[in-house]
């Protein structure tokens, strides 16, 4: 074969570019014209491109920021296998050699079993991975159309009697990576819900300045619904929302008859004011006309009759006066009676402010009670170098209570234990409301021993004094957990164990204190 001559190259590659219809760009040109010349050239690393490829993908998750990361990483090092591997990646694919890739870094988990060597997966094996995904799919939310459809394919593959592993391998990296971006997705959602949450609390205690009251409740609520949440801090919020927005509509309701009553009051006034004043008028107007009267006289007997009306007329109105006067004296004092009652009932609700330290129905002091409570035993514990126990006790089974008997009855019962506890407990020892029926107790100078004691002996208490729903005697159990505080920790972090041992001893079976 003859050497071509730079020329018929030239026009061949033109020829080229037309047949493959590729876009006649100097690139191109240089490109064909080199595989037609037969020149090898490696064509230069196209960091820049890739780069700006790379800067306009979206990293709104973590896991697209790490393989985004991963991406531009490669780009630095001029390594295209890093590349496809963070792309695939990204993309939501992860082929198996992946975890070899040059770029070092496994993006997601290792596969089940290697290629034709992997074990057989057996049926119960597989069954267990099914309900594995199954149990976890509600925590994942179904907002993703595509992940419920993913997870419907792999279940249903997953359960049929013969299993390709190889393909179910890989479905399962791959549910596995979307997994991923749902549960960060749900983390998000979770977070933002609670920023929304606290922007109502902040928005409603904010707008309501003038009602002290509701302004505190709303403090307590931030505080209550901060993370970390449980559910039962989620309870507590629930709670105080309700008990909010109960005193709040009582509250109006009563405000409102005051107001109501002061303006029938003002009403009734006016009608008698001008009762007065017209009755005033026609007194006057018939003492002209008697005084008309006694001038034109022209006898003794004709002033008689005359004299005779203007005594009466005075004596009617005299009467009428005082009885105008008797009622608008009445009407004063309900006015001020109702502004006492006005003013009481503003008062009162300062008094369940953020100010308030006691729970209503129990007496027993509230969270913010407790907590002041706490940091005051906290410190006499540093001072005297003594002992502290606090006692986290939960009453057993008060829901149904609660089903069988109604809330008010359960809101008695409440009520039974914290005074049977007030009893049975020694006066420096502190009880407070936890949460729902749940309470704290604070045992100053209490080792961990005695504080146990002191909580099996209120147990005891209980068996011996009922409570009395009507005529039913109704036992009331409790479970209780005791920790005595370690040098360094704080009250919270003790009553934290000692609701790990409260929640041990319902895991026991109810009814038992155990120590932290
Ligand atoms: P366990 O013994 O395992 O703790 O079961 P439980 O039923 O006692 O506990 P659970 O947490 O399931 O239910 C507690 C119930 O207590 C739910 C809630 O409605 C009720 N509760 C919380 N606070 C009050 C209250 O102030 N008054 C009344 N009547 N019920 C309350
Ligand atoms: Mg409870
Ligand atoms: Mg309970």
């Amino acid at each position: 074969m003859t050497e071509k001559k730079p020329f018929e190259i030239a026009r061949e590659t033109l020829k080229q570019i037309t047949a493959r219809k590729l876009v006649p760009t100097p690139v191109n040109y240089q490109t064909i014209y080199n595989e037609l010349a037969g020149v090898t050239v490696i064509p230069p690393f196209p960091a820049d491109a890739l780069r700006d490829i790379a800067q306009s993908l979206p990293a709104k998750t973590p896991g697209q920021q790490k393989q985004r990361g991963l991406l531009e990483y490669a780009i630095d090092r001029l390594n295209w296998e890093g590349v496809k591997t963070a792309l695939v990646a990204y993309g939501g694919f992860v082929p198996a050699h992946s975890a070899d890739s040059a770029i070092g870094s496994h993006s997601t988990p290792m596969p089940l079993a290697g290629g034709a060597s992997a074990p057989a997966l057996t049926t119960e094996f597989m069954l267990q991975v099914a309900r594995l995904i199954e149990y976890a799919q509600p925590a994942l939310g179904d907002d993703d159309p595509r992940f419920v459809e993913q997870t419907h394919t792999l279940l249903k593959a997953i359960r049929q009697p013969e299993v390709d592993s190889s393909t179910v391998k890989l479905m399962l990296t791959n549910y596995g990576h979307r997994m991923s971006f749902a549960a960060e997705e749900q983390l998000e959602i979770k977070k933002t819900l609670l920023k929304l949450l606290h922007m109502v609390f902040e928005n409603i205690g904010d707008l309501s300045l003038d009602e002290q009251w509701l302004k505190g409740q709303m403090d307590a609520l931030m505080l209550a619904s901060k993370p970390p949440l449980t559910l039962r801090r989620l309870d507590d919020v629930e709670r105080r929302l309700k008990d909010v927005i109960f005193k709040q509509k009582d509250a109006k309701e009563r405000a409102m008859e005051a107001q109501d009553e002061m303006r029938r009051m003002l009403a009734t006034f006016i009608e008698r004011l001008s009762d007065m004043t017209r009755n005033t008028g026609s007194f006057q107007d018939k003492l002209v006309e008697n005084a008309r009267q006694i001038e034109q006289a022209k006898t003794i007997a004709e002033i008689a009759p005359v004299l005779k009306e203007v005594v009466g007329a005075t004596r009617s109105m005299a009467e009428q006066s005082r009885t105008t006067g008797d009622e608008l004296l009445a009407m004063r004092k309900r006015a001020s009676v109702t502004e006492a009652e006005l003013a009481k009932l503003y008062k009162e609700l300062d008094r369940v402010s953020a100010q308030a330290r006691h729970d209503p129905l129990t007496g027993a002091l509230n969270r913010k009670g407790m907590d002041e409570a706490l940091e005051r035993e906290l410190s006499s514990v540093r001072r005297k170098e003594s002992a502290l126990s606090v006692s986290l006790l939960d009453i057993d089974n008060f829901k149904t209570l609660n089903d069988a008997k109604g809330h008010a009855t359960g809101d008695q019962a409440l009520a039974h234990l914290a005074s049977v506890a007030r009893e049975c407990m020694r006066p420096q020892d502190t009880l407070a409301r936890y949460g729902g029926e749940e309470f704290v107790i604070l045992m100053p100078d209490t080792p961990l021993d005695k504080g146990v004691e002191a909580m099996t002996r209120l147990q005891r208490e209980l068996t011996t004094r009922f409570f009395l729903a009507g005529a039913d005697k109704i036992l009331i159990t409790f479970s209780a957990g005791v920790a005595q505080l370690t040098e360094g920790e704080t009250g919270a972090d003790a009553i934290k164990r000692a609701d790990q041992a409260m929640y041990l001893a319902k895991r026991a079976g109810k009814n038992r204190v155990l120590a932290a």
